[in-house]
């Protein structure tokens, strides 16, 4: 017999576990909060210029995983798309992410492969198992090009000293010796030609999906149902009783253009004196297309006060301590599982938030699921 099953929010995780469940023969009752899908990779054409606007800041997807990529390909057809991103420093434009590009350029040099390697290792610091993000771009970098391409972006994302923040953010970057300026190093790496939402609708449309919109779950109804997943920030689950779990929001100042207005689609901005971190320009996102306006967003983020919508968990010593408090509660329910990226409180690229919807899907299935996949701690 079919179970009671809801799912809030119907973000990438909602839908993929809704549409895995529903396959299942599992009859499945989303709930959304906003008047729309997507979550944060919602995407909208602009009414006047005709270009995809990716609203909540720029999503580009990409993996190695080959069952997510044949998965995103069974509901949209995606067309290459290779992430080349700029930094506007001290009043000239380099190519990101570090590769012999950059280091030529920066110092001036027409250095080879192999001599840019032992430059960069001569100005590398030597710190053994580096803990800070400050420690892990000198022992990645050195001084010049971490104080040009990291330190001030940083400090600008995340609103504190690169002392304080884990090694693991810049990790996510490479530093290449060779002239391939691809921001990702993934096998597979596209947009959807239609936008991410309507890649999420095709996922949630199956006569076992019901979703409502504009309408929010109340957590002190999940004992009415036989299992909740609740894709909402972790806290909020408890009316965030303990207090709030840190994030940094975006704020994306709009403006247009008629014709290119940066060539790009997204240019950085690494000078602290420059109060946004990057611009986006989001017809570039749609090479395939073409529009004469152009719509951008100037990113400038903060720390996110209670009506703001979060973006990246902090997971600083002192957010450690109060999740570890919310996972042990979440651990003692009954019938509660926490997924996607505000359920588990991490910052998770799209093609990981997949993966882990469809192993949810099933460990439930199997029996074998409890509050999370696996801890979030
Ligand atoms: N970063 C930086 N300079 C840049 C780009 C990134 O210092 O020009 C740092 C920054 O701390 C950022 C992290 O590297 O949070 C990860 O960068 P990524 O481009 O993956 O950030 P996202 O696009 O996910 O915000």
């Amino acid at each position: 017999m079919p179970q009671k099953i809801a799912l809030v929010g119907a973000g990438l995780s909602g839908a993929v576990i809704a549409r895995e469940l529903a396959e299942a023969g599992q009859a499945v009752t989303i709930f959304e909060s906003r008047d729309l899908i997507g979550g944060n990779c919602h995407t909208q054409r602009d009414a006047d210029t005709g270009v995809m606007v990716h609203v909540y800041g720029p999503h580009i997807f990409h993996t190695n995983d080959d069952e997510v990529w044949d998965y995103v390909n069974r509901f949209a057809n995606f067309l290459p798309y290779k992430n080349r991103v700029k930094s506007t420093v001290g009043g000239q434009v380099y190519s990101l992410p570090v590769n012999l590009h950059t280091i030529n350029q920066f110092f001036g040099t027409a250095l080879r492969p192999d001599e840019a390697k032992t430059f960069i290792q001569g100005k590398a610091e030597a710190i053994a198992d580096p803990q800070t993000f400050e420690e892990q771009a000198l022992a990645f970098v050195g001084q010049d090009l971490y104080e040009a391409f990291f330190k001030g972006y940083t400090e600008k994302q995340w609103g504190c000293s690169p002392t304080e923040l884990p090694a693991s953010i810049l990790k996510r970057l490479p530093l290449r010796f060779n002239y391939d300026d691809n921001y990702f190093f993934h096998v597979h790496q596209g947009m959807p030609e239609h936008g991410y939402t309507d890649m999420i609708a095709g996922i949630l449309d199956h006569p076992g999906i019901t979703v409502h919109l504009n309408t929010r779950f109340d957590p002190a109804t999940a004992g009415e149902w036989d299992h909740v997943f609740w894709s909402g920030p972790l806290d909020g689950f408890f009316g965030f009783d303990q207090g709030r779990l840190g994030y940094r929001t975006l704020e994306f100042r709009e403006f247009r253009y008629d014709g290119d207005y940066q060539g790009c689609a997204v240019m950085n901005y690494g000078d602290r004196d420059v109060p946004y971190t990057r611009i986006t320009e989001h017809k570039h996102f749609a090479p395939w297309e073409d529009h004469q306006g152009s719509v951008l967003y100037e990113e400038h983020s903060h720390a996110c006060g209670p009506d703001d919508i979060p973006y990246y968990p902090i997971r600083m010593v002192k957010e450690k301590e109060l999740l570890t408090t919310y996972v042990e509660r979440a651990q003692q329910l009954k019938g509660v599982t926490f997924v996607g990226r505000l359920g588990t409180y991490r910052y998770l690229d799209m093609d990981v938030t997949i993966r882990e919807a469809l192993d949810t899907a099933r460990a439930f299935k199997s029996g074998s699921l409890g509050a999370f996949l696996a801890s979030p701690l």
